[in-house]
């Protein structure tokens, strides 16, 4: 199967030849031939299996097919709704890449930053918004877009917006939308909730999925290491001196808790970089490819960072703290050992993410196997903090902060209910 057999037209497979695209991943495959039907599309697949282009590619030949709206038009006729500034970004570079040949325009709004430049996007009439809900409220509220004429819209990654508390942001834009359109919903889990949504939203949808990479869990060597909180650093480097680690990608919960590791690493003259949402693009573009290029060793990141990059040849993964989603677990495990090569994926465990190293042996039917022998063993056994803290309801409303790495407690009842998609 090529795309050519899918039906794309010459100006998006010109595009897709110039980014060495030779066939379509399997969501892709799947994907392509409903969305080009103007069928509704319930999808289930996360980052990483070529779930932007399984919407864009189709998305962008049924507009160009109408033709561009044309300068200072502003009838957006197509809505990609997601969760985070990075995906948004990722989305917006998609669209631009496949669509060069095209005649259409697009734009990408989010919070964080001056709406100022996004204003004047907006007012040179695009035909394609990728946004993040907030700001896009913020923005509709201001009256400055309105989504009365549109075709298309695509809710992504569904469960994500929901662990964030952004369902009622979400809700409210759907309110702003026109009855007959187009609807895409990609989720990367399927918990009652996002059927719940997806029934709301969806009318006769077709449903397409592609398998996670649940199969790391059993072709990824596992260890886990019980460890304090404040001997973290040490142990990392510790097994750092282990020379047949080539390539370690250290996942850290926050983006301070990365720079933060970095810095400790450095100190040892490890040569280490971060990636986070607070890195500039350009900075995450040099910190990635002197990883590729083995010019740095360690990279550390935070999941929403290492979401939808592609590092091949990795031989370590370090779970320097534990994920909160179970799921993003197998998610981080699964970036080591491709391609037949050996992976080990470490992870460090403290007292208070017990609950968590229990959610993830759950899920994954088995336990970690644990190095028990080690200069620094777990020796406080009582809670750092009383409770984790909570997350908000709505984040954006009571924080400046970015909402990304807010902890959440483990082990709720829908965090339970989740599944993957087959
Ligand atoms: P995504 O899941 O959309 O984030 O895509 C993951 C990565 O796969 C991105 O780096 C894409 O550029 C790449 N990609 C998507 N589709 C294809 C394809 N058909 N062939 C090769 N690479 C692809």
């Amino acid at each position: 199967m090529n795309f050519k057999e899918l039906n794309v037209i010459g100006p998006i497979l010109k595009a897709l030849e110039k980014e060495k695209y030779e066939s379509p991943t399997p969501i892709q495959e799947q994907a392509i031939p409903h969305i080009l039907k103007q069928r509704d599309l319930l999808g289930c697949a996360q980052t990483g299996t070529g779930k932007t282009a399984a919407f864009a590619v189709p998305m962008l030949q049924l507009l160009s097919k109408k033709g561009g709206s044309g300068k200072g038009n502003r009838s957006i006729k197509a809505l990609v709704l997601t969760p985070t500034r990075e995906l948004a970004i990722q989305i917006y570079d998609s669209f631009r890449t496949y669509g060069q040949f095209t005649n259409l325009t697009y734009g990408v709004i989010f919070g964080g930053v001056s709406q100022v430049p996004q204003e004047q996007v907006l007012r040179t009439g695009i035909d394609i918004l990728v946004a993040t809900p907030g700001r896009l409220n913020d923005l509709i509220g201001q009256g400055l877009i309105n989504l009365k004429a549109l075709e298309i819209f695509v809710l992504d990654e569904a469960d994500r917006m929901l662990d964030m508390g952004f369902l009622n942001d979400v809700k409210k834009v759907i309110r702003q939308l026109p009855a007959k359109k187009q609807t895409l919903l990609f989720s990367a889990t399927m918990s009652p909730d996002i059927m719940e949504i997806a029934n709301s939203i969806l009318v006769k949808p077709e449903k397409v999925s592609v398998t996670p990479v649940s199969s790391a869990v059993d072709t990824v060597q596992q260890v886990l290491y019980h460890v304090d909180k404040g001997n973290k650093k040490e142990l990392l480097k510790h097994l750092l001196q282990d020379p047949t680690i080539d390539s370690a990608l250290v996942f850290s919960r926050t983006k301070h808790g990365a720079d933060k590791i970095v810095k400790d690493l450095e100190r040892a003259n490890i040569k280490a970089a971060a990636i986070h949402g607070n890195k500039s693009q350009g900075n995450r573009q040099t910190a990635l490819s002197n990883f590729k290029n083995r010019v740095t060793r360690v990279l550390v990141a935070t999941d929403i960072a290492a979401r939808g990059i592609d590092i091949d040849e990795l031989s370590h993964v370090f779970n320097y703290d534990l994920p909160n989603v179970p799921e993003t677990y197998i998610h981080r495990i699964g970036r080591t050992g491709r391609a037949g090569l050996e992976g080990t994926a470490i992870s460090f465990c403290d007292f208070d993410e017990k609950p968590l190293l229990k959610d993830i042996e759950k899920l994954m039917g088995k336990k970690v196997p644990e190095v028990k022998n080690h200069p620094y063993p777990m020796v406080v056994l009582t809670p750092a903090v009383k409770a984790e803290p909570q997350r908000p309801a709505n984040p954006r409303k009571n924080s400046k902060a970015p909402v990304q790495n807010q902890p959440r407690a483990a082990g709720t009842r829908k965090q339970q209910q989740k599944t993957h998609c087959q």
